[in-house]
């Protein structure tokens, strides 16, 4: 039995306030909400232990040092991965920024995406090189055929992601890695949306680099993730230098930078947000994935029932093999997306997001305007799922 109930007690915000219902937060593929223990980890730093990491010699230092090479390998073991190639950065955008930057790629250059990029696995790269951006089958999954045809002698790497921010389809990476290796290439994994949802396994994902953000897995804002295998990670030029990151710099500024992981972390990193992020990897691991992703399935399937019975809203995401993502448009085009989120908020306290979602070429290839997304989490329930289609049903039915 999951106990919705009891995992939900252990979230501030999914309390009642005094005399009011509590808020329906589906808006997690945004941003997650955090745990009591998230939350007492980063206290616990703040108030108690708040020395710099690795420059120490005091007791502080000592324990503040302790607590985030824990969270490492607690990162680590939850990716199935070694601590030396869990690398600290601000979130995915960070980690796909560390990459592009870090892997010297010349303008001719090309990486080869999909069409499902969030812009966080686009941009870096088409600030830096070519982008050959691979369209969907009718499936809405990447099409491989036409990656493979993408594919030249100009090509340094393949990024994708493993699951859709609008559409929610999850992309069955091991399909990619055996392309992407198959011509020499390193493949990049955007794992944002996949690691609240289902299991990581980086040597069975047999990816070369694969980011994270932290905030989207219950974790503080700050915090994220950038895997490597050791030798991807030593093709990284480090883009940031200074503190943390070398053994010894000469008179003449001569310097050798100190093994992986920390000669990618220069600088003081967000260390409460990194102790937060080992508190909620270590939350995820005592509920299990496994059965977080059933429960997930199981209200993924009740909303889609609930949404196919209104006509009056588009459905946009497919039916299975998806994170619990559901994206629609009001088939009434004078019905914003926007205009739903802000009324769904403002009078019946339900949490959505309207918009392009960060991802403007895919909504622009699919024809669509501005998306309303519902993004669940496993401490939602499917009482809060009839909550939102009573309130779509009488949103729409009032017209915009
Ligand atoms: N990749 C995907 C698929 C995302 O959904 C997001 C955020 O929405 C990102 C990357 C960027 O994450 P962050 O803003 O935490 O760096």
């Amino acid at each position: 039995m999951f106990d919705v109930a009891g995992l939900r007690d252990e979230f501030p915000l999914l309390q009642a306030g005094s005399g009011q219902a509590p808020i329906v937060y589906l808006d997690n593929a945004a941003t997650s909400l955090k745990p009591r223990a998230v939350i007492e980890a980063v206290r616990g730093y703040l108030a108690d232990y708040s020395g710099n990491v690795h420059r120490g010699q005091n007791a502080l230092a000592d324990r503040a040092s302790q607590a985030y090479e824990d969270s490492r390998r607690s990162v680590a073991r939850f990716l199935g991965a070694r601590a030396s190639e869990v690398v600290f950065v601000r979130g995915a955008t960070e980690a796909v920024n560390l990459v592009a930057g870090g892997l010297a790629l010349a303008p001719d250059d090309n990486v080869v995406v999909s069409l499902l990029e969030h812009h966080s696995n686009s941009l870096p790269w088409r600030a830096r090189c070519q982008v050959r951006v691979v369209p969907l089958a009718p499936s809405g999954l990447p099409d491989l055929a036409a990656a493979e045809a993408a594919i030249d002698a100009r090509t340094r790497l393949v990024a994708i992601t493993a699951c859709s921010n609008v559409t929610g389809v999850y992309v069955p990476m091991q399909a990619w890695s055996a392309l992407a290796h198959r011509h020499g290439l390193p493949l990049l994994v955007d794992a944002a949306q996949l690691a609240a949802h289902r299991g990581i396994d980086v040597q069975s994902l047999q990816c070369d680099y694969l980011a994270l953000s932290g905030h989207k897995l219950f974790g503080p804002p700050g915090s994220g993730v950038l895997y490597g295998t050791r030798a991807a990670l030593e093709r990284l030029t480090p883009l940031n230098l200074g503190g943390g990151c070398v053994t010894h710099v000469g008179l003449d500024l001569d310097y050798e930078l100190r093994e992986l992981p920390w000669r990618l972390e220069a600088g003081t990193p967000d260390i409460a947000a990194v102790i937060g992020l080992g508190a909620a990897v270590e939350f995820i691991e005592d509920i299990g994935i496994d059965a977080i992703a059933l429960h997930e399935e199981h209200l993924r399937d009740v909303l889609d029932a609930e949404i196919a019975a209104m006509p009056e809203l588009h459905n946009h995401s497919p039916s299975d093999a998806r994170a619990p993502i559901l994206t629609v448009t009001a088939r009434d085009p004078a019905i914003g997306s926007e205009y739903i989120a802000r009324v769904l908020s403002d009078t019946f306290g339900i949490m959505t997001r309207a918009g392009h979602h960060c991802a403007h070429p895919l909504h622009a290839a699919l024809g669509l305007p501005a998306t309303l997304r519902a993004s669940l989490a496993f401490y939602n329930t499917e009482d809060e799922l009839l909550r939102l289609r009573d309130a779509l049903r009488a949103l729409l039915r009032r017209g915009a």
